[in-house]
């Protein structure tokens, strides 16, 4: 085959994607890289900025460029890995870019979703803190590596750190009178807690593994990691200073990685829906995370239901309001967040998700206030507390399903600054922080088709009729009518109207040489088109669904017969498109 002629469509020339393990940065820009050159009609890569150590973020856009460049289309966009230690979320968006690549042409959604749509995939915003988790000797940071808020290392407390050489890092059971744990009375490897009034055990605290820095022997406290920084804190809407917020960062978007994504997110209105992929818990979370639901529009909480019942009914993961479902605090929020932050100052319908929950693969499917949330297990609940039992069924899912390498049994070890303690317990960084590798794969695998309902569902502007009609000699009627086919308005959501990040649509019309406009502008601000989604379900015989999706426009020109007028209309987060007419010779129009 002659050279320029071969098939660059041909899926055999997409490099492999690992669904079955954790990649380095490496691997992953290289993958990155063979995957845009094999699919270059398809998909683009980009350095969206520079993380705090100088890698680049990557983001892909993925659409079918041969009908018009992803800036013309409505976008979804999803991200991952902002938090060091999950990795899995990376693999999610890969998931998705592999997903679209190979079943274009075979699903019929994905050719729908490519050629009318376009994504942006950042699957890895942090890649430095990832990079320390992947490493043989793996560290385990929040997210930046960025020394805050003091560049100085601890002096006291407990190092989380493998001390007994078995390459994990695990837990310290210490017998202890005053302890607040003990034995499971069916299973000695499990600690649960002292009941109130309980006395005259065997008691112990339970510790992270690691050595005591300058142990004075009676007190201390878990190390401060000298990198202190969240970056899903430092999101401007809400930001709160790091005294009020922990890991906030000095100032809003401060830190490289957030503000790559909030400039990249601002500079690409089309966005119209998002995910960030975290981990864990096994839940899919939306705004607001400081504010009650009827706060919202009206119109913008139903819609983020509708995605949320969808979301549910594909991953098995319930969808729920972060202030209402899953504050670890009853009185506490937590901001400067991402998702608030999209929705809050964008409109943007966005999500949190939170992949994997080793408690429901275990059977855990209630959680302590099952008496008013029956079947709603929510980590936040279990964190605070649960049945006893529950511990059971965690170890024996773990020493079922994971090898041994999920909850190690106690083993004696002579602390250095303790005295004779145990290690062992659950290793949290195989089983609770990511899928273990060989469960990525299954876990991962339907968000793919929760994101693509959500792409689908956005706003779409199309050209319903554009048409010349002669007035007489070298004088026109052009006439535009522009409609939305997508589900949401074109504004998306009622926010985006409140905070008018978004225009109505424009149509511009572009004359031929020697021609003038005698009525109309050649610019012209239409309305703001309607979708389905806001139209009420009632069939009560009042006519609801009129022409809200539609508009048009017209302009009278005087211009020589034969030229050519072109019509454009576009919307910044519904798309763009335009038409070239011929005009026709009055006696042509019978
Ligand atoms: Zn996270």
């Amino acid at each position: 085959m002659p050279y320029g002629e071969e098939n660059t469509s041909m899926p055999s020339s997409l490099p492999e994607f690992p669904f079955d393990r954790y990649i380095r940065y490496g691997e992953l820009t290289a993958l990155l890289t063979e995957t845009a050159k094999a699919h270059p009609e398809r998909c683009r890569l980009e350095s969206i900025g520079k993380s705090y150590e100088g890698r680049d973020i990557w983001c892909v856009t993925v659409t079918n460029f041969a009908t018009g460049s992803d800036r013309e289309k409505p976008a979804f966009y999803a991200d991952g890995n902002i938090h060091a230690t999950e990795v899995s979320p990376t693999t999610a968006c890969l998931y998705l870019l592999h997903k679209l690549l190979t079943e274009y042409e075979s699903d019929p959604q994905i050719t729908r979703a490519l050629d009318t749509r376009a994504f942006y995939l950042i699957p890895r915003v942090n890649p430095d803190g990832a990079e320390l988790f992947l490493s043989d000797t793996p560290r385990y940071l929040r997210s930046s590596t960025r020394p805050y808020p003091f560049d100085e290392e601890p002096v006291e407390g407990i190092k989380r750190e493998d001390i007994n050489g078995d390459g994990l890092s695990l837990q310290m059971r210490v017998p202890d009178e005053n302890g607040a744990w003990k034995k499971h009375p069916q299973d000695s490897r499990i600690m649960i807690r002292r009941e109130p009034t309980e006395d005259g055990g065997e008691y112990f605290r339970l510790l992270p593994e690691g050595r005591i820095t300058n142990y004075d022997g009676v007190t201390f406290g878990v190390q401060r990691i000298k990198e202190g920084l969240d970056l899903n804190r430092n999101f401007p809407a809400h930001w709160r200073p790091e005294q009020e917020q922990p890991g906030a960062g000095p100032y809003p978007t401060s830190e490289p990685e957030a503000r790559a994504l909030v400039a990249f997110i601002t500079d690409h209105l089309n966005i119209c829906s998002a995910v960030t992929f975290h981990t864990f818990s096994g839940v899919h979370l939306r705004p607001y995370g400081t504010s009650p639901d009827d706060t919202f529009p009206a119109e913008d909480l139903w819609v983020y239901q509708k995605f949320g019942k969808v979301a549910t009914e594909l991953t098995g993961y319930p969808a729920v309001s972060v202030f209402h479902d899953f504050k670890y605090h009853p009185k506490e929020v937590i901001t400067g967040v991402f998702d608030d932050w999209c929705y809050e100052h964008l409109g943007i319908f966005a999500w949190t998700t939170e992949i994997w929950s080793p408690h429901r693969q275990a059977g855990i499917t209630e959680g302590f206030d099952k008496e008013t949330k029956p079947g709603a297990f929510r980590f936040t609940t279990f964190s605070r507390d649960h049945d006893p039992d529950d511990d059971l069924k965690l170890v024996r899912w773990a020493d079922e399903k994971l090898e041994g390498k999920g909850y190690y049994d106690w083993q004696k070890f002579d602390h250095p600054e303790l005295g004779m303690v145990e290690i062992g317990g659950w290793n949290i960084f195989y089983a609770f922080r990511n899928p273990p590798p060989q469960f990525l794969q299954a876990e991962i695998a339907p968000f793919a088709d929760w994101l693509l309902h959500m792409a689908l569902c956005s706003p779409q502007l199309t050209i319903y009729a554009a048409e010349a009609t002669p007035l007489g000699k070298e004088h026109y009627r052009v006439r535009l009518v522009v409609q939305n086919t997508g589900w949401l308005p074109t504004y998306g959501s009622k926010k985006a109207l409140e905070r008018k990040v978004v225009r109505p649509v424009i149509a511009e019309i572009t004359l031929p040489d020697g021609a003038t406009l005698i009525t109309g502008k050649s610019r012209e601000e239409l309305s703001q088109l309607e979708g389905k989604a806001n139209k009420a379900a009632g069939n009560n015989g009042y006519a609801t669904d009129f022409t809200e999706d539609r508009a048009k426009i017209e302009w009278i020109i005087n211009a020589p017969q034969g030229g050519t007028v072109t019509l454009s209309a576009r919307h910044e987060r519904a798309g763009q498109h335009s038409r070239t007419i011929t005009l026709p010779s009055p006696s042509s129009t019978g």
